[in-house]
C-alpha cells in the first residue's frame, strides 16, 4: 500500500507541468521547421550523366542544349521559369519534381520543361 502511494507520487511529480510543455511545443517545432530547411537544403544535384538526366537532355546550362536533338528548346527557357521547379525564380538551384526531388540548376534545361503560367 505504501509502495503504491510512493508510485503514485513519483509518476505525479514526474509528469511535466502545463508550463514545461507549453515551452517544450514550441521549441520541439522550430527543430522540426530547421531539420525540414537543412533535408531540402541537402538533397543531391541531379547528375547530368544519370541515365533518366539524359535521356531528358538535362543540361545544368541551358546555352548547352543540344538543339539538334531537343529542336522544341527555345531560349528563354530554363529550370527557374519552369513549372516543375520547386524553388523561387531566384533561386540558383531548386529541387525539380521530374528528378524526384533533387536539385537542378536555375539556369539548366531538359526536356520536360513546362513554362510557369504567366
Ligand atoms: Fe528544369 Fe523543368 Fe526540366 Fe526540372 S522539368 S529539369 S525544372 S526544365
Amino acid at each position: 500500500m505504501l509502495e503504491d502511494q510512493a508510485l503514485i507520487s513519483f509518476k505525479v511529480n514526474a509528469m511535466p507541468s502545463r508550463r514545461v510543455f507549453l515551452q517544450l511545443v514550441p521549441a520541439a517545432g522550430a527543430v522540426l521547421v530547421v531539420t525540414g530547411a537543412r533535408a531540402q537544403t541537402q538533397a543531391p544535384m541531379v547528375d547530368e550523366k544519370d541515365p533518366q538526366a539524359a535521356a531528358l537532355g538535362y543540361v545544368a546550362d541551358a546555352k548547352r542544349v543540344d538543339k539538334a536533338k531537343f529542336p522544341k528548346y527555345a531560349p528563354p527557357q530554363h529550370c527557374a521559369v519552369c513549372q516543375l521547379y520547386q524553388a523561387p525564380a531566384t533561386a540558383p538551384t531548386g529541387p525539380c519534381a521530374i528528378f524526384g526531388g533533387k536539385q537542378v540548376a536555375g539556369p539548366g534545361w531538359c526536356s520536360a520543361y513546362v513554362p510557369k503560367p504567366a
